[in-house]
């Protein structure tokens, strides 16, 4: 999947355990409406900078000045502050979903997950007793057939340990859905944290071990028996990082694509017994002749991790990993600990989110559609999908027109490609047919078994997709979320309810700044389809090569102009953008401004439009259009998105695009030699 911005589940992954040690920040309340802020502000804009000189800093100056980022968080941007507010939205309903009374059932779980969440008392007072079952499990451990059977009882109802396994789309006939076996068992946020030899790197590798001791040391052990017990964890996790691929080796979908009988997968990895596992979460036996192994090297380095290092290096991980992956759930302590590595650490968070904010971003992933119907019935109307419906079909017809007119590509390829577009299958703001929650029992009373029971849930939902065909209704962003995404599998761009309002979708706007913003994320999205990794899917989402070779040249060659073009920009320090990592976005930002651009111009063609605040029309896109991109970000935060975020900063999403297009430098009028004209003017799509 693709995404106009880090999608906030992975973030939330990293951005954990908040505890109420912090008030909350003064102007955060429950609010019933959502505060109005317009798709173009002339008070976000610093004039005394030139266009076409920095027009990041033209668009963004005043925004940048008068937003800093709040103590709770890693960054702070446009998305992240509508998100924020929709949060406190959210709060509102939680509060009032809690109260007893009559309740729907989804108010019922929704308020009472929220309920237990906010018990931070009874929380506090179990302490870690909620997770002794599992770490005496382990604990009990004394041989390597016990070890295997622990694993494959998926004692962890998280999932497994070391690997994850789930439902995917077969890469050949992605009408269907398969078992895709997926890399994991890392505690740091890529496997280069493990590799890298520079002194940042270790000095992270330091924190991390040592967190990993404090969390055992929570858990009762002696200290010098933990940090034996985090080294040994950190030896297994090296090996493993090691075995996996990179980010960048991971965006070709052929090095990850890997078929095989799940016999052969029990033959390369029989320490796991997976194939028993499978059986287990009653996935039919016809699935289990065709299992996509996304990187098989990993999974023989596990094999010999599981059957070489000694038992009690084995069980020391087990258990670093279950308080791991329970820190958030558990009591203060073990929170603070897990902010303080990952959040405080890691990314110069200073301060913990307060804990409903905490809360309602676990509901939000545990019950996302019960608590997002609430949020649609109050924030989501008729006209606006309509709308964005019209603006999407628009785009369409732009990149038809775009891809028939390129003076690269062979009849045969264009053919292929428009029909791929008119295969593109658009979902806006919500799902047809909400999740059916009935099977997920919420208790008022049991915080750490909601958690529990609703990553089983999760799991099984998962699990009974295997063997049918793919449901495009599917969605993989609750309704509130200020994102969006583009899946090569499916081919559909989903636009959840969150992402269509003020400032980013605008009403009371004109087309201008609304076709710039809103427009250029459908763009976006869209043009995912045709980057360089989503050009390898066809129209039905199965991996196959639609391009013919001297075609499929001419794309590199144009996609390694701007890999060329954004390698030289920096991020932070002397780290530049990784541009093999970053390319995906970055042709969806230039090919997405360009379709709404001209989307835009055909929905006004014939109209006089008039200037408004001095800017033409024209300026009114742009400057509409970058205003989403305005952020601040942590230093800390930048260093650990140059190593996992496949977007470019906003600065570089605003200046890199309006560089390479003629639309723009007519509009301000900049000339040739300034620097947002670049002397190379790239361009794929
Ligand atoms: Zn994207």
């Amino acid at each position: 999947m693709t995404h106009r911005h880090l999608p906030l589940a992975l973030a939330a992954a990293f951005l954990p355990a908040c505890f109420a040690q912090s008030a909350p920040a003064p102007a955060e309340k429950p609010i019933t409406a959502i505060p109005y802020s317009p798709s173009l502000d002339l008070a976000d804009m610093d004039r005394t900078a030139d266009p076409c000189v920095d027009f990041y800093q033209y668009v963004c100056g005043g925004w940048m000045k008068n937003n800093p980022i709040p103590p709770d968080q890693a960054a702070w941007d446009v998305y992240a502050k509508l998100s924020d507010e929709n949060r406190q939205f959210l709060w509102a309903i939680l509060e009032e979903d809690a109260k007893l009374g009559k309740r729907t059932p989804a108010q019922q779980r929704v308020g009472d997950y929220y309920a237990a969440c906010m018990d931070t008392d009874a929380i506090n007072a179990r302490g870690i007793a909620p997770l002794q079952p599992e770490l005496d499990r382990i604990a009990a451990l004394q041989d390597r057939q016990q070890l295997a059977a622990f694993l494959r009882d998926g004692a962890n109802q998280r999932g497994l340990y070391f690997l994850g396994a789930g439902a995917e789309p077969d890469p050949k006939n992605a009408g269907m859905m398969i078992v895709g076996v997926e890399v994991g068992g890392l505690g740091l946020p890529d496997r280069d944290y493990y590799t890298k030899t520079d002194a940042k790197s270790q000095d992270t590798r330091q924190h991390y071990v040592a967190y990993m001791a404090h969390l055992l040391v929570l858990a009762g052990e002696p200290q010098a028996q933990a940090d034996q017990d985090a080294a040994a964890t950190m030896k297994i996790e090296t090996a493993l990082a090691t075995a996996s691929l990179t980010r960048v080796e991971r965006r070709d979908p052929y090095k990850t694509y890997h078929p095989m009988k799940i016999d052969a997968v029990d033959a390369m990895i029989p320490s796991l017994e997976l194939g028993a596992y499978l059986n287990q979460e009653h996935v039919p036996a016809a699935v289990l002749a065709n299992v996509d192994v996304a990187q098989p090297k990993f999974l023989e380095a596990l094999q010999t991790e599981l059957a070489t290092e000694p038992l009690d290096s084995i069980k020391a991980y087990l258990r670093i990993h279950a308080l791991n992956a329970a820190s958030a759930s558990l009591s203060s302590n073990f929170e603070d600990a897990r902010f303080d590595f990952y959040s405080k650490y890691m990314r110069g968070v200073p301060q913990m989110p307060a804990r409903w904010k905490r809360c309602e971003g676990q509901i939000d992933r545990a019950l996302g559609e019960a608590l997002g119907q609430e949020f649609v019935a109050r924030t989501f109307s008729p006209d606006t999908k309509q709308k964005v419906l019209v603006m999407t079909q628009q785009i369409e017809q732009s990149m038809q027109q775009e891809i028939e007119n390129l003076d690269w590509m062979s009849p045969a390829t264009k053919q292929a490609a428009v029909a791929k577009l008119h295969l593109v299958y658009n979902k806006i703001g919500y799902p047809d047919k909400w999740r059916d929650y009935s099977m997920l029992a919420i208790e008022r009373n049991d915080y750490f078994g909601n958690v529990m029971r609703a990553h089983a849930f999760e799991e099984k939902r998962n699990w009974a997709k295997v063997g049918k065909p793919v449901d495009k209704n599917d969605w993989y962003m609750s309704p509130p979320t200020v994102n969006a995404y583009y899946d090569p599998s499916m081919n559909t761009i989903n636009f959840p309810a969150g992402v269509l309002q003020p400032p980013l979708y605008d009403s009371k706007e004109d087309d201008a700044p609304n076709y710039g913003d809103t427009g250029g994320t459908i763009g976006h999205e869209l043009t995912h389809g045709f980057d360089d990794e989503g050009r390898q899917f066809d129209g039905q989402g199965n991996l196959r090569d639609w391009w013919t070779p001297a075609d499929a040249r001419g794309f590199e060659d144009r996609i390694n102009c701007q890999r060329d073009q954004y390698a030289n920009y920096v991020i932070v320090d002397d780290i530049h953008i990784n541009s093999k990592l970053t390319s995906g976005e970055d042709v969806a930002d230039l090919g997405g401004t360009l379709l709404a651009y001209l989307a835009w111009k055909k929905q006004t063609a014939g109209m006089s439009l008039e200037s408004k605040d001095g800017f033409t029309p024209d300026q009114r896109f742009f400057i509409g259009y970058a205003q989403w991109a305005c952020e601040n970000n942590r230093p800390e935060n930048l260093r650990v998105s140059a190593v996992t975020n496949p977007h470019s900063p906003g600065k570089y999403r605003v200046n890199g695009i309006v560089s390479d297009l003629p639309q723009f430098q007519q509009a301000f009028a900049c000339k040739a030699g300034q620097p947002m004209v670049s002397a190379k003017a790239c361009k794929i799509w």
